[in-house]
């Protein structure tokens, strides 16, 4: 897509500190870290939801994920890893091109990512229900 930030870095008309490349992944680091070594994993076909792209492109995705967060926590002596991912504007996705964020976590870094609500009683059951009877 031509106003796409991360297409424009795909095509090489934007700088980047890549990581890694093969025909179909792109990472590189994001330019504003939760800490140094925060990277970024994309497709470099645009899709801009996990519900848009296909389940191969995305299978070679996550795979790649997990190539680079073994790698980022050693470079970076992370004492952990959060694995983000956000789609739609309301689900925090500020570009809309499908990317998976590696963030470096250390001990008492103090960053919470979200809060944690409680279900009443019953309720667990039947949102459990809603979902499942959605499943495809
Ligand atoms: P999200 O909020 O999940 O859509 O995340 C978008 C991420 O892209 C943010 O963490 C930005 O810092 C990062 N970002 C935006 N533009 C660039 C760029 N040109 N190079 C590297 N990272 C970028
Ligand atoms: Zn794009």
């Amino acid at each position: 897509m031509s106003d796409c930030i991360f297409c424009k870095i795909v095509k090489g008309e934007l700088p980047l500190a890549k990581l890694y490349e093969d025909d179909d992944i792109l990472a590189f680091l994001d330019i504003g870290p939760i800490h140094k070594g925060h990277a970024l994993v994309i497709p470099k076909e645009h899709h801009e939801t996990i519900l848009d792209i296909p389940d191969d492109l995305l299978k070679k995705q996550i795979v790649i994920v997990k190539k680079l967060t073994k790698a980022i926590k050693t470079a970076v002596k992370a004492d952990g890893i959060t694995i983000g991912q956000s789609n739609y504007k309301h689900g925090g996705q500020v570009v809309l091109h499908i990317h998976f964020h590696i963030m470096p976590r250390f001990k008492d870094d103090g960053l919470k990512l979200w809060p944690q609500g409680k279900y009443e009683d019953g309720e667990m059951d039947t949102y459990k229900k809603k979902i499942i009877e959605k499943l495809e």
